[in-house]
């Protein structure tokens, strides 16, 4: 039978811009410069887990490997090992093909994901023969189905993928799950010329899965995992494809298991896509957050397609409906210069998203982008790890790099300093989404959408206390005192288990407070525990897991948290619940304590 080793690169990884890890998104990206408030998670290589699910042969799957480890696994002779990798990894990835080639030299190697891509754009053939077998460009469960002689066409499932999760570290150091997993589709026909994922698919959108696959999937995730807060639909602009939503959206409606009270998912959009709904429709189909890439505001201007529409109105429009909004801003365009730079980050700031990523333009190698400069000469030969969201490698018409690097953090300083925390920004969606709703006429988003906004809200309250401390101007400061007025007008009093709740919060905040003076928390990026991921084909059946994790790498320390975590939780809610049931005035309800951990994007 063949034998089927995926890996990740081993670790340790490279450290990206501003001393943050390249693993942590939330961290890295989307929270960044919040102070003790950034966000940290972790995520899955969910395209390798697609793969493995849907293949005949069993599979392991090294997620974030040690190199003894991997050298362990290669010696036991696989027929095929597929590496998926970030360019940022093109290093580590090209001594581990040299260390299969040594140790195992009867394996194939494939190697995928955008490192592949830049792989294949920038080495001559020989080197790349040298390194790899194949190289996947594209979508992964077909490109090893055609490998291994299996019908291409078949359906794709997507069992139970692992579950992503973030949360201030201080709060919970090791975040377990709790975002699901679905793709829809891969691929962006929209084609910008900087982008790595639309040249991947050739400019088309690959469907992976139909609407009626998507809800029997998501249902599934929080059939089996009841702390599920939200299921990521995942396509690089899913809101396109309107039939496909309005029929996921018909089915959470018509749902009587979980509805509308229970199902929430987010989907990356553009301004372009969403201008093809009534915004008052887009709640009814469950639809709860979103990315969109602004990318400038002169991006329409300057040709490109997606952002056909004014950002800021289309992002305030959601925002006061409950649908949370992340967004990408990219500095460093040619059309930029030194005073329209500055217009574009204090348009982005004006959005008011709740997470927000802002980055550096470059040239991915393969793009349109990269094959441009390279004829320009602009081109700099940068280390890979270099290459990256805020990394560079070329020329800047009117900047030099640092520049760059000054007005990137400065953006996110703005943000915070205007808008305060990510967390307390959810807060005022999820208020503005139980205001939004309540006032409906339609008796789904009055009953069912309405009360899953309460419970985001309740579970954000204890929060309060500490962002108001800790707030980082008076400005900030008012409009948090503001959002705790708003909540107490809907919805009453704390209860006392909440007031309970945010001491320890604040407590926890001073702790993380002293801490960050003395040894800040980008002084120690994020490694991921090592998990190794075994496909046996043996599932347990249709809800059951299709995979065993085992921790290959025993961390003593970590196992105790996770262990210990749990005891913490249910005692922690135990004894909330007696408080609630003792001391809450009458008439009013228990304490929301579903689980001592808070709701966040
Ligand atoms: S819209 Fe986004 S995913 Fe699509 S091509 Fe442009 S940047 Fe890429």
């Amino acid at each position: 039978m063949t034998k089927i080793l995926f890996s990740t690169p081993c670790q340790p990884y490279p450290i990206q811009f501003n001393n943050v890890s390249l693993t942590d998104i939330s961290f890295q990206r989307f929270t960044q410069q919040q102070d003790i408030f950034t966000l940290s998670g972790h995520v899955h290589c969910q395209g390798v887990h697609t793969i493995a699910q849907n293949i005949s042969v069993p599979s392991i799957f090294l997620e974030y490997p040690t190199w003894d480890y991997f050298e362990k696994e290669v010696k036991k002779g696989y027929d095929f090992v597929g590496i998926s990798f970030f360019q940022t990894c093109m290093d580590i990835t090209l001594d581990m093909c040299k260390m299969i080639r040594k140790l195992s030299p009867q394996s194939k190697i494939v190697l995928g994901h955008y490192g592949a891509l830049a792989l294949n754009a920038y080495y001559p053939e020989d080197f790349k023969k040298e390194h790899a077998d194949y190289i996947c460009k594209g979508e992964g469960v077909s490109f090893f189905r055609k490998l291994l002689g299996e019908p291409v066409d078949a359906p794709i499932t997507q069992n139970l993928l692992p579950r992503c999760g973030d949360n201030l570290p201080w709060i919970d150091h090791h975040p377990k799950g709790n975002m699901g997993w679905v793709t829809a589709g891969l691929g962006c026909p929209s084609a910008c010329d900087f982008c790595a994922t639309t040249e991947m698919h050739d400019n088309n959108r690959i469907q992976i899965s139909p609407p009626d696959k998507i809800f029997e999937d998501i249902k599934k995730v929080y059939r089996t995992y009841p702390d599920t807060i939200m299921v990521s639909i995942y396509d690089e602009d899913w809101l396109k494809y309107t039939n496909e939503v309005r029929e996921v959206g018909r089915l959470i409606q018509e749902d009587t298991e979980f509805g509308l009270r229970k199902i929430n998912w987010v989907s990356p959009s553009s301004v372009e896509s969403l201008s093809q709904y009534d915004f008052d429709e887009l709640p009814l189909n469950g639809f709860k957050a979103t990315f969109i890439g602004v990318e400038s505001k002169f991006a329409p201007k300057e040709g490109y397609q997606k952002r056909t529409g004014d950002a800021k109105d289309t992002i305030h429009s959601l925002l006061k409906r409950g649908i949370s909004c992340s967004g990408g801003l990219m500095l460093g365009f040619d059309f930029h210069d030194r005073v329209n730079i500055l217009e574009d980050i204090n348009y982005y700031v004006a959005c008011e998203m709740t997470t927000h990523q802002i980055s550096r333009v470059f040239p991915f190698p393969g793009t349109p982008l990269w094959d441009r400069l390279q004829e320009e000469g602009r081109v700099y030969d940068v280390p890979w790890v270099d290459i990256n969201f805020y990394g560079g490698g070329y020329k800047h018409k009117n900047f030099e790099p640092h520049e760059i690097e000054h007005l990137i953090l400065e953006g996110y300083r703005k943000f915070y300093h205007t808008w305060g925390p990510t967390v307390m920004r959810q807060l005022k969606v999820e208020l503005n989404g139980y205001d939004w709703c309540r006032a409906s006429n339609n008796p789904l988003l009055r009953d069912q959408r309405a009360g899953l906004h309460k419970e985001g809200a309740e579970m954000l309250y204890p929060m309060i206390r500490a962002c108001e401390h800790f707030a980082p101007n008076g400005l900030v400061r008012r409009r948090i005192r503001q959002t705790e007025e708003r909540y107490i007008k809907n919805f009453g009093k704390p209860t006392p288990s909440q007031e309970i709740m945010s001491y320890y919060v604040l407590t926890k905040a001073f702790q993380a407070k002293l801490q960050e003076h003395i040894d800040p928390q980008n002084r120690h990026p994020k490694q991921e525990p090592f998990k190794m991921y075994i496909y046996e084909k043996n599932g347990k059946g249709e809800n059951g897991s299709p995979y065993k994790v085992v921790y290959p790498v025993r961390d003593k320390k970590y196992e105790f948290y996770r262990n210990f975590r749990g005891f913490k939780e249910d005692t922690f809610k135990k004894l909330l619940g007696y408080v609630d049931n003792i001391w809450a005035p009458k008439g009013t309800t228990p304490g929301p304590i579903q689980e001592f951990r808070m709701r966040l994007i």
